[in-house]
C-alpha cells in the first residue's frame, strides 16, 4: 500500500508519537519540521537564526524558510516509498507549496490523518512532555515514562522539556493552530483524504488502530 501521509492535530495531540510508530510500521521516513527547525537553531545556521525567535514565542516560522527546508528534504526522496509529514503544512501557503512539490514529482498525498483530543488533555500533556534532544524520542512522565528517570530509552541522552511547552506559550500555539492550521482540514476533506483517530490511545494499541484507520476508504 502506498502511504504518503500528512499527520494533523493541535500541539500535544500526539502527532510525534503516532508518526514515529507509523514510520516504523510502514518503513517510511518521518519528516518533522519542528525537529528540523530545532536542529537548525541548535546548529546556529542562518535559517536557525531566523526561526529561533518565532519558535520561542510559539509563532509560525516564515513560510519561505519552512517551505525550502521541506522541499530540500522531499527532493532527496523516492516518494513512491512514501513518507509521513509531521508539523507541515501549517497554513494555506504551505499546503499550496506541498501540492506543488508533489505535483512536480508526479504524485500526491494518500491520507491526511487527523488526531482528535480536547484542550484540557493537551495542556496537561504538554506540561508532562519530555523529549530527547539527541534522537527526538518523546515521552510523557505519566503515560509513557522512560525506563530510567529523565534518560532516553533509545539513545541514553538526558531528556528535556521544550521551552515552548510552557503553559502561556502552549495557549498561543493552540490559537495559531485554530486560526491557521485547522482550516486546512476542510480542504483535505473535500479531496476525500481525511481519516480521524483519537490522539489519546494507549501506545500499544496504536499500530493496529492506525492500520485499520488507514485501510478505510
Ligand atoms: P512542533 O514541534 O511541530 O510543535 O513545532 C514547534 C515550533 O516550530 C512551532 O511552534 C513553530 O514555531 C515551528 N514550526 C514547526 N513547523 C512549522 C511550520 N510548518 N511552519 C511554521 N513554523 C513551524
Amino acid at each position: 500500500m502506498e502511504t504518503r501521509i500528512v499527520i494533523m492535530g493541535p500541539p500535544g495531540s500526539g502527532k510525534g508519537t503516532v508518526a514515529r510508530i507509523i514510520s516504523k510500521v510502514y518503513c517510511i521516513p518521518h519528516i518533522t519540521t519542528g525537529d528540523m527547525l530545532r536542529e537548525a537553531v541548535a546548529e546556529g545556521t542562518e535559517r536557525g537564526e531566523v526561526a529561533r525567535d518565532y519558535m520561542e514565542r510559539g509563532a509560525l516560522v516564515p513560510d519561505q524558510v519552512v517551505n525550502s527546508i521541506v522541499e530540500e528534504r522531499l527532493t532527496g526522496l523516492d516518494l513512491n516509498d512514501g513518507f509521513i509529514l509531521d508539523g507541515f503544512p501549517r497554513n494555506l501557503r504551505q499546503a499550496e507549496a506541498l501540492d506543488r512539490i508533489l505535483r512536480e514529482k508526479g504524485t500526491g498525498l494518500t491520507h491526511v490523518l487527523n488526531l482528535v483530543v480536547d484542550d484540557g488533555t493537551i495542556i496537561s500533556r504538554l506540561s508532562l512532555r519530555r523529549s530527547c534532544p539527541r534522537c527526538g524520542a518523546v515521552y510523557h512522565l505519566r503515560n509513557n515514562p522512560p525506563e530510567v528517570d529523565e534518560i532516553c530509552d533509545e539513545c541514553g541522552a538526558k531528556l528535556v522539556q521544550r521551552s515552548d511547552d510552557r503553559e502561556e506559550i502552549v495557549r498561543h500555539r493552540l490559537q495559531v493552530y485554530d486560526e491557521e492550521t485547522r482550516p486546512l482540514l476542510e480542504r483535505s476533506q473535500e479531496a476525500g483524504l481525511v481519516r480521524e483517530m483519537r490522539g489519546d490511545l494507549p501506545i500499544d494499541e496504536i499500530p493496529e488502530i492506525v492500520r485499520r484507520v488507514l485501510a478505510r476508504s
